[in-house]
């Protein structure tokens, strides 16, 4: 038993399967696989009564199975040491602006959530496509030699984009496209759906960057105006925690955008947005804020974020992608 532990424990970088877990037998591994729930790490972050819900479980026996599968994994207590090992662990991608990532403590992270939010031509398409391009960098460089998912909401992502944006920094075009797994997501169901499958492909395929491009566009279509804001921030609030999970379970960065007006005073018809905007209030994460400036420059502010650097940078969007503004 013991020794089974270890060799599972052993492969844990890589996928594992349901079926992995001790307990957990072939007719109950089906049950588990029709839900959506394939990989153990997706059981060990889910909540029994939904899983109950999902497979036709009974509770209890849920609640077994993820005590086992958090057994298999080792999650348990963790020394402070580990703790520290943890944090070493993570990863920063380069945004392709030096300002605009020492703003961010190194570039954007693994392990979180960091969302954009900002008015129309603010910038939020344009640095996740240079953040697809970044990931795949070396670690020198400010990659994470990692794959991107691409999940598009508005059918606003530009392979042309990408395309210049790996020329412009002496990568292989082709190679590049290679490695960015695109999606369009057709309504807020279907966005939660993909998120829900990520936990299989995200441990197969080396990705190491999810793009949510916008995360809020689908839900504020669905659920508008202020008799819907309830539902809506709630629906919202769990996908976030999905995606939450996701970054932590392995280790990648999830980068979410929405979309908010320069003058919430004019639009005083949307409760969420009138309140100054971004959507993480719930969920740990960082909040970056994007304005328009003259030309090509773009202003970045962190909100709510005591452990970086407080004011705000200029970045610039050029035909080559994020770059820093000369004029600093
Ligand atoms: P929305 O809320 O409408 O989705 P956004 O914040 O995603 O807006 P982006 O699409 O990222 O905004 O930014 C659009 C801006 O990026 C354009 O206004 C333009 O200034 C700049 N841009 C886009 N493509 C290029 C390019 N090829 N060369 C230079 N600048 C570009
Ligand atoms: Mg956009």
């Amino acid at each position: 038993m013991s020794e089974e532990k270890e060799t599972v424990k052993e492969r844990s970088s890589g996928f594992i399967s349901v079926r992995d877990i001790p307990g957990v037998g072939s007719s109950i591994a089906d049950k588990l696989e029709a839900a959506g729930y394939l990989s153990a790490w997706s059981i060990v972050v889910a909540r029994a009564e939904e899983l109950a819900e999902k497979t036709g479980l009974p509770v209890l026996t849920v609640q077994k199975i993820i005590e086992s599968a958090r057994k298999m994994l080792g999650i348990t207590f963790k020394t402070a040491r580990e703790v520290k090992q943890e944090r070493l662990n993570i990863g920063k991608i380069t945004t392709g602006s030096k300002s605009l990532d020492e703003l961010l403590g190194g570039g954007v992270e693994t392990k979180t959530i960091t969302e954009f939010f900002g008015e129309y031509g603010s910038g939020k398409t344009q640095i996740c496509h240079q953040l697809s391009v970044n990931v795949q960098l070396t670690p020198e460089k400010g990659g994470l030699n990692g794959r991107a998912v691409y999940i598009d909401t508005e059918g606003t992502f530009r392979w042309e984009r990408i395309e210049a944006m790996a020329r412009a920094i002496g990568l292989d075009p082709d190679k590049v496209m290679d490695n960015i797994y695109y999606m369009r997501a057709y309504n807020s169901d279907h966005q939660i759906a993909i998120v829900d499958e990520l936990f299989t492909f995200v441990p197969k395929n080396d990705v190491r960057l999810v793009v949510l491009d916008s995360v809020t566009s689908h839900f504020r279509a669905e659920y508008p105006g202020r008799e819907h804001l309830a539902e809506r921030q709630q629906k919202l609030n769990s996908h976030l925690h999905q995606l939450m999970r996701l970054a932590e379970a392995y280790n990648v960065a999830v980068v979410v955008t929405n979309q908010v007006m320069a003058r919430p005073d004019v639009f005083y018809g949307d409760p969420t947005t009138a309140v100054g905007g971004h959507v993480l209030a719930h969920t740990p994460g960082v909040r970056v804020q994007l304005r328009k400036s003259k030309g090509n420059k773009r202003i970045a502010r962190v909100v709510d974020a005591p452990h970086l650097p407080e004011g705000e940078v200029v970045f610039v969007i050029t035909e080559e992608g994020i770059r820093d503004s000369e004029e600093e």
